[in-house]
């Protein structure tokens, strides 16, 4: 079988269309996943896909393939992966698939796939590939479903916004899929909505659909400004992720954010919330000071999922934007709702009137943004492998994923991305000098462990 083996990563597969993955890919694709199904006794699926131009091509011959190999496929079109997430929840095989490309450039597409309730692995599905039986099975069913009036109606009832007050939120879908159902899912739960970019428009005319980085929220933070509304919300290419701006136009890391969830969650439950080795030291601080258990996690939406199915907590969040909610909600992360859960905090803390007085309300510290360094696929493991055993860092190391090390002032992060031929890290500090310090030591380990990679943080 021909494929590109380069597309099937831990998570997902992601790819170039049509260079990589095309009509002929997810037709092989599709007879594996078929193939894995029956092996579980499963005989039906739900699949969607997201905005992209190349999307709704590449779902036909999805689902002509899945049927063709005997599985009963429905169609629910166009949706967030969220909804297919809920979708998969829903039904009976508890199984579902969305073609997207999340937050890759516009020529990118890509697959993520649960089946019976646990996420599929890119790497299992290539080595069905590598093991794919030729038999011939009597076709299943097509049919065509709109999910999309089911889930508004279970997020609002999920939403309990407290008070009278009708906030006023401008939403940024970047052209976007959350754009297909956000203005009315904030609507639905009472808010006033000012839209931003609602059109699905796989060339992403405006600007990129990734929240986090800055360059993509400025038209947001203008229009929150300009409109005086009681916060700003961004989401993902696939929105399962939120990015969000306060009433006075601050960005607001996820981990700043977080803090406030946590509370608002804890005040009314108790367990545990999990974290990935990215988010601040005061995060783990406040959950701890909300009677709360504080649980890091390495990076990445599998193993977040994991250690929230582990330990049965309450939420799980990434310095990435993907947060889940497990206490009233599904598990999985979901922008739009998140963005709602954010509102609703808002509404239930009575110390504070507005978003930005609750986020400035929690420790001061400086942080940088999540900071790259271009280096191969084939080498990025062991340059952190070297880090880890050679450097002279003096602090708390934790090695769940690369290396933290947490001092009295700050700590540090450099970690091998899992999805690019990446170094990643991240800094904080309790002052600008602080931080500073601990990246300058950092990066000076790093050059003296690793003389031959060009250091250049973008
Ligand atoms: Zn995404």
């Amino acid at each position: 079988m021909q494929v590109n083996k380069s597309i099937f990563r831990e998570n997902d597969i992601r790819g170039i269309y049509p260079e990589q993955l095309n009509e002929n890919t997810i037709s092989i694709i599709g007879k594996a996943i078929a193939q894995k199904c029956r092996s579980q006794g499963i005989c039906s699926i739900s699949v969607g896909r997201d905005g992209r131009l190349s999307g709704e091509s590449l779902l036909n011959s999805f689902c002509n393939s899945l049927v063709s190999a005997g599985l009963d496929v429905t169609n629910v079109g166009l949706v967030t992966s969220p909804m297919l997430y809920f979708e998969a929840k829903k039904n009976t095989s508890k199984s579902g698939i969305v073609i997207t490309g999340s937050h890759n450039p516009k020529n990118h597409n890509g697959l993520k796939m649960v089946i019976n309730d646990k996420p599929m692995s890119g790497l299992e599905v290539l080595k069905i590939i590598e093991d794919l039986d030729d038999d011939s099975y009597e076709k299943g069913t097509l049919k065509h479903k709109d999910i999309k009036e089911d889930y508004l109606n279970e997020v609002e009832a999920s939403i309990s916004i407290q008070g009278s007050k009708r906030y006023k939120v401008v939403i940024d879908s970047g052209n976007g899929v959350a754009g297909h159902v956000a203005p009315d899912l904030f609507k639905r739960i009472g808010c006033e909505v000012i839209e931003l970019f609602s059109d699905v428009d796989g060339n992403f005319p405006n600007h990129h659909p990734d929240p986090s980085k800055l360059e993509n929220v400025q038209d947001l933070i203008k229009s929150v400004k300009e409109n005086n509304a009681d916060l700003g919300l961004a989401f993902d290419g696939d929105g399962d992720r939120v990015g969000l701006i306060t009433n006075l136009g601050e960005n607001v890391f996820p981990d700043k954010y977080m803090m406030m969830l946590s509370e608002s969650i804890l005040s009314d439950s108790n367990g545990s919330i999990v974290y990935d080795v990215k988010c601040s030291n005061h995060l783990e601080k406040i959950i701890r000071n909300s009677s709360g258990i504080p649980i890091m996690a390495p990076t990445g939406h599998f193993h977040i999922k994991k250690t929230i199915k582990e330990n049965n907590s309450l939420l799980g969040g990434e310095m990435s934007g993907h947060i889940f909610f497990n206490d009233k909600w599904y598990g999985f992360d979901d922008g739009p709702y998140s963005g709602a859960r954010i509102i609703e905090a808002l509404s239930k803390n009575t110390n504070y009137e507005t978003i930005s007085e609750i986020i400035s309300s929690y420790p001061q510290s400086f942080s940088t943004p999540e900071l790259n360094i271009d280096v191969t696929d084939e080498n990025k493991f062991n340059i952190v492998e070297s880090f880890i055993s050679e450097n002279n860092l003096d602090g708390e190391k934790i090695t769940l994923d690369g290396l933290r090390v947490n001092f009295e002032n700050g700590w540090g992060l450099l970690r091998a991305s899992q999805t690019s031929p990446k170094l990643v890290l991240r800094f904080e500090g309790d002052t600008i000098k602080d931080m500073e310090k601990i990246q300058a030591d950092f990066i000076a380990e790093l050059s003296r462990i690793s003389p031959d990679i060009d250091i250049n943080l973008t």
